[in-house]
């Protein structure tokens, strides 16, 4: 038998989940956003999973390409934009639509050939302070790109950086406002938290990123509250026991010491194949479909789980690191990270199942 581990990828929660985000802004259109593997999920099964997605948004070029090959023609946005000359004709050339969040950006339309059209996406800079165009120098940027005969279209987006907690979108939301509304173009800018909280901000595009992966965008509130399904599940099995007596250590460093006798199960996962390796103890796992806790330090290839109050647990065992039983936020919580991050991490070396 093979190394144990597995992710299963749910094809039907996927499409659950963005019909809960095309329900909750009905009126805009919807860029699933596939960026980074599609957050792990796979990105062939899942954009086919997003069939139904006015388009794609996605970073990385060669992966847009690749939609565009098996047949993709819906839009297809750049979240980055192009980082040369050579990416934005192939943009122009597969029909990209491009961020354009610097000034400097401007120069490598130029660089198109004489018929190429593009559409242009202007990401404005609200708040967040990481990529756009900041408002005062938004006129110029307008002004230079509506006298570019190569854009085709312009829409406005920008990003938020605290939609999903208590300081909300107001600020931002009304700086983009301020900074756009004369221009009376199409805008983009909701992500997930702001699709589900703050309608006002629905726009045009909607960008739905980790709520079609079944997690939930706020800290308080569960998935499952929101309507989302896992669709990424991790498991895999106990491939060793071992009795505890009372000082016995576990793992390295010999973090963990046991207070009395004690059974313990080893599972064949690790941080070589996503799993945090920050995961303290006590950070959540199912054994047997029953809730326990890790136990000690998470080494490359196993963790080690308290098998107390499980005494059906044996060789074999099926375990539930993250996803149906289990979800990946509590366990992203319990070891101080987001969904986001332990569903990327997850390793090449894992194999990955597909579900209806
Ligand atoms: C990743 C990303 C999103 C999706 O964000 P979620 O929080 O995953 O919904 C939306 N917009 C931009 C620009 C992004 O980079």
């Amino acid at each position: 038998m093979p190394r144990p581990i597995q992710a299963s990828i749910d094809l039907a929660a996927l499409r659950n989940n963005l019909a809960v985000a095309r329900r909750a802004a009905p009126h805009a259109r919807t860029f699933a956003v596939i960026k980074a593997n599609a957050y792990g999920h796979g990105l062939m099964r899942s954009a086919r999973a997003f069939a139904a997605a006015d388009g794609f948004a996605i970073l990385e070029i060669d992966n847009a390409v690749r939609l565009r090959e098996a047949g993709y023609r819906q839009p297809i946005l750049l979240l980055e934009g192009v980082f040369d000359c050579h990416e934005l004709r192939a943009a122009a050339e597969h029909g990209f639509a491009c961020a354009i969040h610097d000034p400097e950006q401007l120069g490598l339309l130029k660089a198109l050939p004489g018929g190429a059209r593009i559409d242009v996406f202007v990401k404005l800079n609200t708040g967040m302070n990481r990529l756009g165009i900041v408002p005062r120098m938004l006129q110029g940027v307008m002004a230079a790109l509506r006298a570019e005969a190569q854009v085709r279209s312009l829409t406005l987006m920008t990003h938020f950086a605290c939609a999903d907690d208590d300081r909300g979108i107001g600020e931002q939301w009304q700086r983009f406002g301020s900074a756009t509304r004369e221009y009376r173009l199409p805008c983009s800018a909701a992500n997930s938290a702001a699709i589900l909280r703050h309608p006002q901000a629905h726009g045009d595009w909607i960008r739905p990123g980790i709520m079609l992966y079944g997690a939930s965008p706020f800290a308080g509130v569960s998935a499952a509250a929101l309507g989302l399904l896992p669709a990424m599940t991790l498991t895999s099995q106990l491939i060793g026991l071992q009795e505890l007596s009372p000082g016995d250590a576990v793992g390295y460093g010999a973090t963990f010491v046991a207070q009395r006798p004690m059974r313990i199960g080893i599972v064949a996962c690790g941080y070589a194949d996503g799993y945090p390796r920050h995961a303290p103890t006590g950070t959540p796992v199912l054994v047997a479909g029953v809730r326990t806790g890790t136990l000690g330090r998470i080494s490359m290839d196993m963790l080690c789980v308290d098998l107390t109050g499980i005494p059906q647990a044996d060789r074999g065992s099926p375990v539930t690191l993250w996803g149906e039983g289990l979800p990946a936020d509590e366990v992203a919580s319990a070891a101080g990270t987001v969904s986001y991050e332990l569903f990327c991490a997850l390793a090449a070396r894992v194999p990955v199942v597909e579900r209806e």
